[in-house]
């Protein structure tokens, strides 16, 4: 029997590099092999978007524009929106029993993003809570591999130890996931802070523009000490080298490049103009199909709604399940 893989993207804006690279890849490569579910978390979206009900709504078609321009392939993978299953919900509510105060305050990530969103004691409570409605996305689709970007490790972490205290507490009806961490685990941002993110304005969209995407090249932060092209720079936190390794399919070339800037003699612009050309090679064939999608967004609404319904079919039979293991099936 095929494995199941669960993915997901909050449609918090279009989709970046950094996905594509994180989790994308992983997801248009394994498609074939796995039974694919692909989450737009629309509710995990409005745990720090409350207030823009509208523009979570609005991303939900730019990342299925997105999905669908890469190669996700609706034939074999499902879309799935979450707020289409309230199953999703109910199963968060069940999952809340089973985790304590101080394991959540522990996850690095949510510390990580409430630092950055600003948040303390004022932290909405769905956004603090994230780690365990993913659980549930997880586990709903009794998903056994989870390709993520480095940065949702604790929440897979998160989501086993909740699996397993499930099992325990009622009945073994969960399947366990792994984390699938592919080869460029995080990519760092424009602004060589550690990761690209949708909220961060760090990020190179898969949608931009030629123009858009040599400007943000052109801004991007490198080595601060290689002020002039003879200096010798450096290569490791410099997230342009970060990209030519991530998108530029000539790694020799990138390893001499990388040689003659560390030495000195290249400057950064020589670097950017060539980096500018790798990333217009990749995303051009996407702009392209994606041009195409959005002038049929009724198609896509109709992926999404058959999508929806085959994912609530699936997620409606794990909650008997769980309801059964929990005693709450009475009547
Ligand atoms: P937001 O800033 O709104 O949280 P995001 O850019 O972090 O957006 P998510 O929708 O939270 O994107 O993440 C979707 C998936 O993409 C996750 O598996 C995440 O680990 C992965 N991902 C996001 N950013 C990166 C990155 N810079 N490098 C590698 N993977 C990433
Ligand atoms: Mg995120």
């Amino acid at each position: 029997m095929k494995k199941t893989i669960l993915t997901g993207d909050r449609p918090t804006g279009p989709l970046h590099l950094g996905h594509y690279v994180g989790s994308l890849k992983n997801r248009v490569e394994l498609q074939h092999t796995h039974e694919t579910f692909v989450l737009i978390a629309d509710l995990q979206a409005l745990t720090d978007h409350a207030d823009h009900p509208d523009q979570v709504r609005r991303n939900i078609l730019e990342v299925a524009f997105d999905y669908l321009a890469v190669g996700i392939d609706p034939s074999v993978s499902t879309i799935v929106v979450q707020s289409g299953v309230p199953e999703l919900a109910e199963l968060t509510m069940y999952y809340l029993n089973l985790v304590t105060l101080a394991r959540l305050q522990r996850n690095p990530t949510v510390k990580d993003e409430m630092r950055q969103k600003g948040f303390d004691t004022d932290v909405p409570v769905g956004f603090f809570v994230y780690p365990v409605s993913q659980a549930a996305d997880i586990t709903a689709f009794k998903a056994h591999l989870v390709p993520v970007g480095e940065d949702q490790l604790p929440m897979i972490e998160q989501s086993v130890e909740i699996v397993r205290r499930f099992n325990r507490t009622y009945a073994p009806v969960l399947v366990e996931p792994t984390a699938l961490v592919s080869t460029i685990a995080r990519l760092p941002g424009t602004d060589g802070q550690s990761k690209m993110g949708k909220s961060l304005a760090n990020a190179i969209f898969l949608s931009d523009s030629v123009d858009v995407v040599a400007q943000k090249v052109m801004g991007m932060y490198t080595d601060p000490k290689h002020v002039r092209a003879d200096d010798p720079g450096a290569v490791e936190g410099n997230p342009v080298f970060s990209y030519l390794d991530a998108f530029d399919p000539d790694a020799a070339s990138v390893e001499d490049l990388k040689r003659r800037y560390r030495v000195g003699g290249l400057g950064d612009v020589t670097v950017k103009r060539h980096l500018i050309e790798v990333l217009e090679s990749f995303l051009t064939p996407i702009r392209s199909r994606r041009e195409e999608l959005r002038r049929a967004p009724e198609q896509i609404i109709r992926i999404l709604r058959e999508g929806t319904e085959r994912g609530r079919a699936v997620a409606h039979e794990t909650l008997r399940d769980v309801r059964h293991a929990m005693h709450l099936d009475c009547c």
